[in-house]
């Protein structure tokens, strides 16, 4: 044993290692070019003699990213460490060569704050390309979090780090904290960025965060294509144990577009049946509750009119004694129908109040202009003929919001003006 151990010393290994590791580069980073000291294999081709050290990580980082995006210099700080290491670095890439896949360990040895070694060997053991693609799928669910850094606000500096990272070493960025904010901030949704200012502001962070406490929000953010899509800001803060000092946050950036954009459809949709009447189609008691408040307030604080009316078929209640409930129903959706044609090209809303009564706000029309729609929409009524009901009539009250009304004066004026229609012999409109 021992004379095989004599046989081989540290320069054997070297010599070993440059025969079986596919590639070493020397890299002076303040040059920004590197030297390739041996190639084989692959890399034969794929990396050149000598060259740009920022496009060689170019390079990589975009074999690795799997995708033909070029990386924008916005994005330049979301890829963790781009270009600079203090500290050893190492992690698995994947570099396609036409259809063949490659699964390359990288490793970079900082020599001094500018010399760097890069090794890359093929990991060609087929235990090692399973491991990969396992990696690879744990790597899929945790892309989700597109980047990931350590914030210390006591030292004002932050450092990449990267969960989906093989190794699970720090790497240090040499960008401060205020820094990196001002550069954020410009990927940000332009009316997001107050928000995302107060979130990430020091002392936001410091009075508004306990030790291993985590505080999240979402907004529009900018994505390699610079595209903008929904992410999740997370901040959690490390627990601590001694100095008032100590504030380290861990930050984390998810994407969240798909999901978001799912769950505000499914919200618009649970928004729309919320505020629906099932019956008629028309908005329901609440919702034009709502429209007639907002209407209200649109004309304490503006020069714009808006009326509304309410609208009472004339002895529904024989409709349903003659020919059954389902019949009123039937009349009911019928009415409702013809209300909403009628106001389509007229800028108004439609509610069902309840039962046979309908309330319709018409902005930017004064008395008489609504109280001309409602005599139109009187008239249409009066000439159709209902299935099964036959001939229906309504009364309408009309009455324009007044500037100092609250909703129960402004209400009560329209009920008044139906009244008067309906002790007035019905089917008729009348305006207070
Ligand atoms: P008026 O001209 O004075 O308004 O007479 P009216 O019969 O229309 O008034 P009244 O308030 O006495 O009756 C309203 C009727 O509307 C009572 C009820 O049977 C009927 N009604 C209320 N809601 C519904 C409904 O959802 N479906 C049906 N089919 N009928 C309804
Ligand atoms: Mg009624
Ligand atoms: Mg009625």
């Amino acid at each position: 044993m021992e004379k095989v151990f004599d046989k081989y010393g540290l320069e054997e290994a070297v010599e070993f290692l440059k025969d079986h590791v596919d590639a070493i580069l020397l890299v002076d980073a303040k040059a920004d070019c590197f030297r390739s000291l041996s190639r084989k294999g692959m890399f034969t081709d794929f990396i050149e003699e000598c060259g740009s050290y920022h496009e060689l990580i170019e390079k990589l980082w975009f074999h690795f990213n799997g995708t033909m995006d070029k990386i924008t210099g916005d994005y330049q700080v979301f890829i963790p460490t781009f270009g600079k290491y203090e500290g050893k670095y190492s992690r698995r890439l994947k570099i396609n060569e036409g259809d063949i896949l490659h699964a390359i360990q990288m490793t970079i040895y900082p020599i001094d704050e500018n010399y760097y070694l890069i090794v890359l060997d093929e990991l060609d053991n087929s235990e090692y390309m399973k491991d990969f693609f396992t990696n690879e799928k744990v790597n899929t669910i945790q892309n989700t979090y597109l980047f990931s850094m350590y914030v210390d606000l006591f030292k004002d500096s932050t450092s990449s780090i990267s969960i989906t990272e093989i190794s699970d070493e720090t790497v240090h960025a040499s960008i401060k904290y205020s820094e990196w904010r001002e550069m954020i901030v410009n990927m940000i949704w332009p009316d997001d960025q107050d928000m995302f200012r107060e979130r990430t502001d020091p002392e936001y962070l410091k009075k508004n965060i306990m030790p291993g406490r985590t505080s999240s929000f979402d907004c529009l953010m900018q994505n390699l294509e610079g595209k903008y899509i929904w992410v999740k800001l997370i901040f959690s803060r490390a627990e601590t144990n001694n100095s008032e000092e100590d504030f380290r946050y861990v930050f984390m950036v998810q994407d969240i577009h798909e999901n978001s954009v799912q769950l505000m459809s499914t919200l618009k949709k649970y928004e729309e049946l919320a505020s629906k009447d099932t019956l008629t189609d028309v908005f329901n008691h609440g919702r034009i509750e709502t429209e007639m408040y907002n209407a209200i307030e649109i004309v304490a604080r503006s020069n714009r009119s808006v009326s509304m009316m309410m609208l009472d078929i004339d002895f529904f209640k024989n409709v349903n004694d003659k020919f059954g409930h389902a019949v009123g129903d039937m009349t009911l959706k019928h009415f409702a129908y013809m209300l909403k044609e009628y106001f389509l090209s007229i800028n108004a809303v439609i509610g069902r109040w309840g039962g046979e009564e309908f309330v319709v706000v018409c902005y930017d029309a004064d008395v008489d202009k609504a109280a001309g729609f409602a005599e139109e929409m009187r008239e249409r009524l009066s000439k159709e003929t209902f299935k099964v009901a036959g001939n229906v009539t309504c009364s309408v009250g009309v009455t324009e919001i007044q500037k100092d009304d609250t909703f129960n004066v402004a209400f009560d004026r329209m009920d008044k003006a139906l009244y008067a229609a309906k002790a007035d012999g019905r089917n008729c409109v009348k305006k207070k």
